[in-house]
């Protein structure tokens, strides 16, 4: 398949690209993500960007890894801004790599202001969140008109790792009929407990979606008052969405789409 020739940006030496990979099949990438894999001197990469899209970089680029491995401590968030202000400065073409979108839980915001009060000049290139893409592979609608008009998207974890205690978790259940909840397996049975609090009934139909997009991805249907044992059982690992809402039953309807990895043959693209 030839892709109709495109204007795309020529990456300036000195600049950041905080760019968005995607959920994690490289199929997800944007073609923006690519002309700057195809680009940059170095790749400043996370935990959530897997080798086959780091495979897709310009041979010859370092491939430096900024996340958290082997129960080692991430490195801190300021070292990584350090990082990247240092090898612009030095006249590369720094691509920081990040799952998703880099603006949806992924600090991308604080990293934008650390180039800015840096005075490097950068762009930010969006990528399909996990919350987004990650749950449409899975055979989960965000909306159906039958079920809700507003989805919430939030995060399990705050800056020091703990579930957020500035969410006001009864207006939040009473406002949104689906929740989409990133970081949910670590405190999964404190995230429940409040939700259930909030007024949510334990049979209120949730899920888990680890490795969404991935070979490996799994999706666990259930309800708010078994999802916790469930989860333990099925040995669910992070990453993982927890969605919560009448949209996790049409999942039965769809069945765990595999529609877009497999339905031909792959096949080489040019870009
Ligand atoms: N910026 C990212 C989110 C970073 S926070 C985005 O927009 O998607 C990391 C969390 O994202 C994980 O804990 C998990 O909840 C979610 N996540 C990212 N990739 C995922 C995947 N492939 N499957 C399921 N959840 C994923």
């Amino acid at each position: 398949m030839q892709l109709p020739s495109l204007q795309m940006p020529v990456f300036p030496p000195g600049w950041v690209w905080l760019t968005g990979a995607g959920p994690g099949d490289p199929g997800l990438l944007t073609l923006h993500a690519v002309n700057a894999l195809n680009q940059a001197d170095v790749v400043i990469y996370d935990a959530l960007v897997g080798e086959a899209i780091l495979a897709c970089a310009r041979p010859g680029a370092l491939l430096e890894y900024a996340g958290k491995r082997g129960g080692k401590p991430s490195p801190k968030q300021r070292d990584i801004s350090l990082r990247l202000v240092e090898l612009a400065q030095q006249g590369k073409r720094v691509l920081r790599l990040k799952g998703g979108d880099p603006f949806v839980f992924g600090r991308g915001a604080e990293e934008a202001l650390s180039l800015r009060e840096a005075g490097i000049p950068f762009r930010v290139i969006p990528g399909i969140s996990a919350g987004v893409g990650g749950l449409a592979y899975a055979g989960i609608p965000l909306t159906h008109r039958d079920t809700n008009s507003c989805v919430t998207f939030l995060t399990g974890h705050n800056a020091s790792g703990e579930v957020p205690d500035s969410v006001d978790w009864a207006a939040m259940v009473r406002a949104s009929p689906v929740l989409v909840i990133y970081m949910a397996i670590k405190h999964l049975d404190i995230l429940v407990s409040k939700l259930r609090h909030a007024g949510l009934a334990g049979e209120r139909p949730a899920a888990l979606v680890s490795h969404a997009t991935l070979p490996e991805m799994r999706v666990l249907r259930s309800n708010l008052d078994r999802i916790v044992a469930d989860a333990e059982t099925a040995r669910v690992e992070p990453p993982a969405l927890l969605v919560v809402g009448e949209v996790v039953d049409l999942h039965a309807l769809f069945g765990s789409s595999d529609l877009q990895a497999r339905l031909a043959p792959p096949c080489p693209i040019a870009i």
